[in-house]
């Protein structure tokens, strides 16, 4: 077996390190930073402290974009940065703050659209702004990832941007952001954890340092999604379910995810379930379907969790849907047939190849059926 690992992002973890963003910004010669951020730490004034608290580093905040980030808005985000000499870039906030951000700390030091970049195959500029990414939700990951996924609304399209100038250059983990994050987005930001662990070490792409990092935090994910969801300031499951979001964001940032993120995209765009929930929905069933590949080490994987096997650990998985008050089903939805055409059609992603089981459209039309009639 050969394998390559690289993890290029600076990681500061733990509580109360959201505060040391005007140190290091100093330490490392940044100036004129611009915050990137959601409406929710600016209706709370939080932004606006850290801004203050910044001793100058901060200089501006955006946060004129919505959950699954628009092309259009980072266009809007990278003319704002272009226009004020933005010198470096703070994403704090979910997947899809960090998500804008790394896309326009690149696009705003050309004259392009990030359109251009969509789903088009063109390779991404080199140059970028420096970025500082500091997580709020637990989560996406993407403070360790080269991902940046965007939706164009426009086409109907929503799809990931892979870039090596995407890595932030340092990810301040801060649990105590996170104690605000309500029950259901703490749900939907822990199954999509657990879905990014899992693939990440079922992928084709696989390698052993990224496997240890999978069973790592699919074992938090299981012991604290559903304290993180009933208890929402309870200090050690939010700094553990923190501390499992970064941990998958190294498990899957490499080998890369699989058939339930693949599914994942036209249920969020067509049916505007959240992104969490919408790769939640089909990890039981595509583990049932994996169980025995990959001689026996998806059946590995489910033992050293503590699972008698991977039919075990699919019951699991639904159990903890039921609990944590995710979908298990679609009925509510009452898919046409012309409907469940569409999933199947727009499931065929590039992740869906990276399963190790070749999925066919006969088997994704199976678990449609099934889940169209299932509460
Ligand atoms: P999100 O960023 O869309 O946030 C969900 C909601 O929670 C938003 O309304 C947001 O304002 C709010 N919120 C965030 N933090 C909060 C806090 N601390 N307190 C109160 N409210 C808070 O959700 P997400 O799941 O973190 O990100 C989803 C996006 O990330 C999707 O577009 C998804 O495709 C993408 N994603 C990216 C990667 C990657 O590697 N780049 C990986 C997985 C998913």
């Amino acid at each position: 077996m050969m394998w390559d690992y690289e993890q290029p992002v600076d990681i500061r973890f733990g509580n109360g390190r959201v505060s040391e963003i005007g140190e290091l910004a100093r330490e490392r010669g940044l100036r004129n930073g611009m915050l990137i951020t959601s409406g929710h730490f600016v209706r709370d004034g939080f932004a606006q402290r850290l801004i203050d608290d910044s001793d100058g580093a901060l200089t501006g905040m955006f946060s004129d974009f919505s959950p699954n980030p628009d092309v259009s808005e980072v266009d809007a985000c990278a003319a704002v940065m272009r226009e004020s000499g933005t010198g470096f870039v703070v994403a704090m906030g979910g997947g899809s703050a960090m998500d804008l951000a790394k896309a326009a700390a690149s696009i705003c030091l050309t004259e392009d659209s990030i359109a251009d970049y969509h789903g088009t195959g063109k390779a991404m500029p080199q140059k970028h702004l420096p970025l500082i990414a500091v997580p709020t939700t637990a989560g996406t990951g993407s403070e360790v990832t080269c991902v940046s996924v965007l939706t164009n609304r426009a086409l109907g399209k929503k799809a990931p941007i892979v870039s090596d100038g995407f890595f932030p250059n340092l990810a301040i983990v801060d649990p105590e952001l996170t104690y605000s994050v309500p029950p259901y987005v703490t749900a939907c930001t822990g199954m999509d954890v657990l879905s990014q662990a899992i693939e990440g070490y079922w992928s084709k792409g696989h390698q052993p340092i990224c496997d240890a990092c999978a069973v790592h935090a699919a074992k938090l994910v299981f012991r604290w999604l559903p304290v993180a969801v009933a208890e929402p300031r309870n200090a050690e499951a939010r700094e553990r379910m923190c501390e499992a979001s970064v941990i998958a964001g190294l498990a899957f940032t490499l080998p890369k995810t699989t058939s339930s993120h693949a599914c994942s995209f036209p249920l969020t765009n067509i049916h505007g379930i959240p992104h969490g929930e919408a790769c939640g929905l089909t990890l039981d069933w595509f583990a049932h379907i994996n169980a025995d590949a990959q001689h026996g080490r998806v059946q590995e994987f489910a033992r050293t969790l503590g699972f008698a096997d991977v039919d075990a650990m699919a019951d699991a998985i639904h159990d903890l849907k039921v609990t944590i008050g995710m979908r298990t089903g679609l009925k509510d939805l009452a898919l046409s047939e012309s409907q469940i055409d569409d999933l199947v059609r727009i499931s065929r992603h590039p992740n869906l190849y990276n399963n190790p089981v070749d999925i066919t459209d006969e088997m994704l039309r199976d678990m449609y059926e099934h889940l169209a009639a299932t509460d």
